[in-house]
């Protein structure tokens, strides 16, 4: 397992209790965290790039303990925020060579090579001398890319990659990212966006009101979903009644009636047909359970 973290816990000052008792072992290759706003996907992910510190817990990242050997564990780390913001002043290789230096590249020599060819990956070497402000939208992710990845760390975090961006750039995005990173690397996307998991994650966990509620393939967590998502095609008043009850994750209008998909574990008040789930239709059963109870292995 290249990431161990356990019995963590954040309780911030004001009393919020964003993550309760944290167990969780990450294996390399791209992981997702998937959990609705609020979930404390940010809580985790500050406190996996050394940002904050947890209230309780431990965490070992390539056998490297995170809160008591935070240089080594620097050297190790990419961070790629969700905000740019902070480089605006730079211009583009001069940004690049900064973040190396943070990142421990202490040679001169090698830094101004890795981050030429880092450039050339990303396709950014022809705007080099670029004020990184004046770069498009596409052009400042791909910088942030860049400088999480300059100094071929062994554990790459990305935070809500996909915010704002449109079906494409998020499908270019994601192929640029695992093209760059190396093989042999962890890459942890943390996501409230289903559709970012099923397509590139081999692994995944699923966080809600701060606890684990699933952790496995995406292909395990739809096996359990399996025999849970129904379909029927109802009037008004029996709409009406099933919304109440049950989570409908589709409506689809059909003459004065309505085609519905429904997630529940029984669903036998009304004449419906079970249909097979996808990534979307598992995230909605799994929220919707007791957490705990669906532990994977
Ligand atoms: P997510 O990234 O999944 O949206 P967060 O980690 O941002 O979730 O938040 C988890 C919980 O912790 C939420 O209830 C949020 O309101 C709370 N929280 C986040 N930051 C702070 C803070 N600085 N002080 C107090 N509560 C916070």
């Amino acid at each position: 397992m290249s990431i161990k973290i356990k019995n963590l816990n954040k309780i911030y000052p004001n009393g919020n209790h964003a993550l309760k008792n944290i167990n969780l072992e990450i294996p390399s290759g791209m992981f997702g965290l998937l959990g609705p706003n609020g979930a404390g996907k940010s809580t985790l992910m500050r406190i996996l790039v050394a940002l904050m510190e947890p209230t309780s817990g431990e965490i070992e990242m390539y056998g490297c303990n995170l809160l008591k050997e935070r240089r080594e564990v620097r050297r190790i780390l990419g961070y790629l925020p969700q905000d740019f913001r902070f480089f605006a002043k730079y211009k583009v290789a001069e940004f690049l060579d900064y973040a190396a230096r943070l990142s421990g590249m202490n040679d001169g020599k090698s830094r101004k090579k890795a981050v030429a060819d880092m450039l050339e990956q990303v396709g950014l070497y022809e705007v080099r001398e670029r004020y990184a402000a004046n770069l498009s939208g596409g052009m400042k992710r791909r910088l942030g890319i860049a400088q999480a990845l300059i100094h071929e760390p062994k554990v790459i975090i990305v935070d809500e990659p996909t915010t704002g961006l449109d079906p494409e750039e998020r499908i270019r995005f994601r192929n640029l990212l695992t093209q760059v990173s190396g093989n042999d690397t962890t890459i942890i996307l943390s996501t409230h966006i289903v559709g970012d998991v099923s397509s590139s994650c081999n692994n995944m966990a699923l966080l809600n009101k701060g606890e684990i509620s699933f952790r496995g393939s995406p292909e395990s967590m739809l096996k359990r979903a399996e025999g849970k998502v129904w379909r029927l095609c109802v009037n008004d008043d029996d709409y009406q009644a099933i919304n109440q009850k049950y989570p409908i994750i589709a409506t689809i209008p059909n003459g004065d009636m309505w085609d519905i998909q429904v997630v529940a574990d029984k669903f036998d008040e009304y004449p419906a047909e079970n249909m097979p789930p996808n990534l979307e239709h598992a995230y909605v059963y799994f929220m919707e359970k007791d957490l705990n109870l669906w532990l994977n292995d």
